[in-house]
């Protein structure tokens, strides 16, 4: 079996516009070849057609002026056609204006036949009479054939053309027939004049769509190779870099969250050596507490009592929380922690939890209560809701203002339960307010605390509210305490 990825043709945007551009300029150009080829006799054709039409009206209409010679002349130049004015009584030509180097009118081998049946025929048709003769056709007009002996003679060189003709009659009642006579196909000449400007045209659109190319790829390679650079910075640990927000719209987007990307990165990087600094320190202390009581215990034997066992008993407790807060959180976070969910009294818990603050607050001014009116029930870790009540109360005594009071209240409306931990400390700064539950995040510096804290409590609730699809939050005025508050759904 062949294990091997197929791997995926890359290309650069550079390559990619200039054969999208460039593509799209060789179909377009195909067409308008194809176009010319293909509909140049039609489209000149047509406008011929119209031009016999409008030198007809113009003569027609100027008939009887006193300059209707020169205006004949003028026309016939114009519009390049051969124009006889025939009169019909005399029976000889009025007007006569060669123009046309293969012109059948100056052909004709019987005129007056042929002037004859045209003017029958336009009789019969409103006085107006067209006809389109083809090459082919053309020797019949031209050439008697009873005057040659042997092949009648072709034509070469004589284009296919239309014969108009209107009968004109004056002021007097004298008729004319007006015959005009003009080539509908276009002269050699005419096709290799827009031949030479279409190749000439066919090399300015190349060139103009390969200039295009270029500046295009150049406006859009150039600022995703910028960010390609930046962002080989940002991989080897400068997290200082900054990607310039500079280009299309999407390369902007890309810059804009690769900046958002690079802030959090050091932000997480500061974080991170903060909290090795933190847990250090937090670590430490207990630490240098037990070996410093356990040596004194061992030069002074008459210090070993009680109280001093009690210290490092207090300091390993210490320890032993600061470790598995550190687990939850890794715990939590990595998705590994399952929790098992059960009916339980959340009124009963918070109460358990409230009493395991009876020794601090006998013996110290910290007043702790709980306000709740009947047992409420939920679906819940118990293991785990502990934790977040428990978390939430060291949070709150160790914010508390100077009256020491921390108020734990339940609410019910409906069928929700909310529990809300209520201090009167100093509160969080609105802008802090979203970011006290990332991990390792302290608005404050400085351990002051009755408790020791991690940095991670409130991370903890919050990944363990998140698995229980619990809502939460906090409110908060600086000054005047926070609220830290979860729901349930009572069952
Ligand atoms: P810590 O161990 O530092 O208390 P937490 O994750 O529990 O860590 O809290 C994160 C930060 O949120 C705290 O450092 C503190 O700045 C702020 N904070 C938490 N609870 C309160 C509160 N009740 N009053 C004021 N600030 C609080």
């Amino acid at each position: 079996m062949n294990n091997k990825k197929k791997e995926k043709r890359s290309f650069s945007i550079k390559a990619h516009i200039f054969s999208t551009i460039l593509g799209l300029t060789a179909v377009m150009l195909t067409v308008l070849w194809v176009l010319q080829g293909v509909f140049l006799n039609s489209i000149f054709k047509l406008s011929k057609e119209s031009d016999i039409r409008r030198a007809t009206n113009l003569i027609a209409d100027n008939i009887e002026s006193e300059d209707i010679s020169s205006l004949i002349s003028q026309v016939a130049v114009e519009y390049d056609l051969c124009v006889k004015v025939y009169g019909m009584q005399q029976g000889s030509d009025l007007y006569d204006e060669h123009i046309l180097n293969d012109c059948i009118l100056h052909k004709l081998a019987d005129e007056k036949r042929l002037f004859n049946s045209w003017y029958e025929k336009a009789l019969e048709n409103n006085g107006e009479y067209t006809e389109t003769i083809p090459r082919d056709a053309l020797r019949d007009y031209v050439y008697d054939e009873e005057d040659f002996e042997g092949d009648v003679p072709t034509v070469d060189g004589t284009p296919d053309c239309v014969l108009s003709m209107r009968i004109l009659t004056d002021s007097e009642g004298n008729a004319y027939l007006l015959i005009l006579n003009a080539s509908v196909v276009p002269m050699k000449s005419t096709i290799r004049t827009i031949r030479l400007i279409l190749v000439l045209f066919t090399a300015v659109i190349v060139l103009i769509s390969v200039l295009i190319s270029y500046l295009m790829s150049r406006q859009l390679s150039a600022p995703i190779q910028k960010i390609t650079k930046s962002a080989g910075e940002l991989k080897n640990g400068d997290y200082n870099v900054r990607f310039d927000e500079d280009g299309p719209t999407e390369v902007i987007e890309l810059a804009k969250t690769l900046n958002v990307t690079a802030v959090e990165l050091e932000n997480a990087d500061r974080i991170q050596k903060e909290l090795i600094a933190n847990i250090s320190h937090d670590l430490r202390t207990p630490l240098t507490m037990i070996s410093g009581y356990s040596e004194f215990m061992r030069d002074f034997p008459s210090e070993i009592t009680p109280e001093n066992f009690q210290v490092i008993i207090d300091e390993t407790a210490r320890l032993n929380s600061l470790v598995n807060d550190l687990l939850d959180v890794s715990k939590l976070q990595s998705g590994t922690q399952s929790i098992s969910i059960q009916k339980i009294s959340l009124t009963k818990t918070i109460e358990s939890t409230v009493a395991r603050y009876s020794s601090l607050t006998s013996h110290t001014e910290y007043k702790i209560s709980f306000i709740h009116e009947g047992e409420v029930f939920v679906m819940a870790d118990e293991t785990r809701l502990l934790q977040v009540v428990y978390n939430l109360i060291n949070n709150a005594i160790n914010y508390t203002g100077e009256d020491k009071t921390v108020t734990v209240r339940q609410d019910v409306l409906d069928d929700v339960v909310r529990i809300s931990i209520i201090d009167t400390g100093e509160g969080i700064s609105e802008e802090n307010l979203p970011l006290i539950w990332d991990r390792y995040y302290k608005v404050d510096k400085v351990h002051k605390r009755a408790i020791l804290g991690t940095g991670l409590g409130l991370s903890i609730v919050k990944n363990i509210l998140l698995l229980h699809n619990s809502r939460f939050g906090v409110s908060s005025e600086p000054g005047k305490g926070s609220t830290f508050w979860f729901e349930f759904k009572i069952v």
